[in-house]
C-alpha cells in the first residue's frame, strides 16, 4: 500500500491513524457487533459516541457553557443562508467583509434574505490582504458582522480578531477551524464544513452563543433552527453519524498532538517551510501579502505558466497530489491541513528545488 501526500483543499487528507483505528472497527464497533454506519442514532453507544466527540471538543476549543455546539447538515454553503435565517433577529442588516471567492459566496446568499452591507473589500487588490480593520464602514445597528476566517481558494486569512464592538462576529471557519486556538468568546457564532480539519464531508460544526439564538425567521426549515437543534442535542433529524464518529476520532488524535497549541507548533512550522522558499525562489512566488498569508492554503505561481503541466505531472509521479491551483487564480494551491505530515511538505520543497534547478 502506498499513501500520496495529498494537498487537495478538500475533502482533504485525514490523519492515518484515524484511518486505521475506523478500518479496525468497521465491522464491529467495541464489541458492539456493528459498524457504526449501523447504529440507531438514537442508541445508547452512538448517544455515547456524540457525546465524546462533542466533550472533546468542547475541551479542545475551551467553549464556555454559554456555548451551544451542533452537528448539522448542509456545509457551509447551506449556512450562509442558514446564519441570516437564525442570525438577523428582528433587524433588517448584517455586515460583510469580502476577502474572495468564499466570502462573495456568502455575500450573494445572505441577499436572499438580509440588506447586506459590504463593510470593506479587498476586490481592488485581487483579494490577496485582508482589508485593513480601520478601514472597515460598519453598521451599529448591524444584526452581526461576518467574516471569512480563511480564504481556502485565495489563501488570505485573518491574524487577528477584529474588534466589532457589541455586534456579534460570525466567522465561516471551514479551512482554519482547529489549526490553532481561538478565544470562542470574541464570536457570536463560529461555522465550518467538516472535510478539511475535522472529518469526512457531511456535517457541518456550528458554535453559537446562546442568548443569539430562538428568533429565527419563519420560513427557517426546522432542521436548521439553531434553538431547535440546540434544545434536540442536534438529533432533530438523523444527523450524519458516521461523519461525527470520524471526527471524534480526529478530535482524539489532535489532542494527543498537544491541543490546539501544538497543532498550532506543528502548522506554523510548515507553512514557514513552504512561504520561505517561496520567498527565497526566483522561480516561484505567492501572492499574497505576507502579513495575512494562510497557514492552510498556500496559492503559489511559477514564473513561466507554461509550465505548470509539467510541473504538476513531476509532482504526480512523486506522489504528490492535488496540487492545482483554483481556476480562479491559476497556477498552484498546496492545502496543508493539520493532517499533512511535514514530510510532505519537506518532499514538496525539495521537489520545488529540483524543478527549479531543471527549468529556471
Ligand atoms: N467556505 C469555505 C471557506 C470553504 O473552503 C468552503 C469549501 N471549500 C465552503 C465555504 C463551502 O463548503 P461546502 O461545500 O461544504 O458547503
Amino acid at each position: 500500500m502506498t499513501r500520496v501526500f495529498n494537498f487537495s483543499a478538500g475533502p482533504a487528507a485525514l490523519p492515518e491513524s484515524v484511518l486505521r483505528q475506523a478500518a479496525d472497527e468497521m465491522l464491529d464497533w467495541q464489541g458492539s457487533g456493528m459498524s457504526v454506519m449501523e447504529m440507531s442514532h438514537r442508541g445508547k453507544e452512538f448517544m455515547g459516541i456524540a457525546a465524546e466527540a462533542q466533550a472533546l471538543l468542547r475541551e479542545l476549543l475551551a467553549m464556555p457553557s454559554n456555548y451551544k455546539l451542533l452537528f448539522m447538515q448542509g456545509g457551509a454553503i447551506a449556512e450562509n443562508a442558514i446564519v441570516p435565517m437564525n442570525m438577523l433577529r428582528g433587524r433588517s442588516g448584517a455586515d460583510y467583509i469580502d476577502t474572495g471567492e468564499w466570502s462573495k459566496r456568502s455575500i450573494a446568499e445572505a441577499r436572499r434574505y438580509a440588506q447586506v452591507n459590504v463593510a470593506a473589500s479587498s476586490a481592488a487588490s485581487h483579494y490577496t490582504q485582508i482589508p485593513p480593520r480601520d478601514s472597515w464602514q460598519l453598521d451599529p445597528q448591524a444584526a452581526y458582522v461576518h467574516i471569512c476566517s480563511n480564504e481556502t481558494i485565495g489563501g488570505v486569512e485573518y491574524h487577528f480578531t477584529p474588534e466589532v464592538g457589541d455586534v456579534p462576529l460570525v466567522a465561516d471557519m471551514s479551512s482554519s477551524i482547529l489549526s490553532r486556538p481561538v478565544d470562542v468568546t470574541k464570536y457570536g457564532l463560529i461555522y465550518g464544513g467538516a472535510q478539511k480539519n475535522i472529518g469526512p464531508a457531511g456535517v457541518t460544526l456550528v458554535i453559537v452563543r446562546d442568548d443569539l439564538i430562538g428568533q429565527a425567521l419563519p420560513i427557517t426549515p426546522s432542521a436548521f433552527d439553531y434553538k431547535l437543534q440546540a434544545d434536540n442535542d442536534s438529533m432533530l433529524n438523523t444527523p450524519p453519524t458516521y461523519a461525527i464518529y470520524i471526527a471524534g476520532l480526529v478530535f482524539n488524535w489532535i489532542k494527543a498532538q498537544g491541543g490546539l497549541a501544538g497543532i498550532e507548533v506543528r502548522n506554523r512550522a510548515k507553512a514557514k517551510l513552504l512561504y520561505d522558499a517561496l520567498d527565497a525562489s526566483e522561480f516561484f512566488s505567492s501572492p499574497v501579502q505576507r502579513a495575512d498569508r494562510s497557514l492552510m492554503n498556500v496559492p503559489f505561481k511559477l514564473k513561466d505558466a507554461s509550465l505548470d503541466a509539467a510541473f504538476l505531472k513531476g509532482a504526480q509521479e512523486r506522489s504528490m497530489i492535488q496540487l492545482k491551483g483554483h481556476r480562479v487564480v491559476g497556477g498552484m494551491r498546496a492545502s496543508i491541513y493539520n493532517a499533512m505530515p511535514i514530510e510532505g511538505v519537506q518532499a514538496l520543497v525539495a521537489y520545488m528545488k529540483e524543478f527549479e534547478a531543471a527549468h529556471g
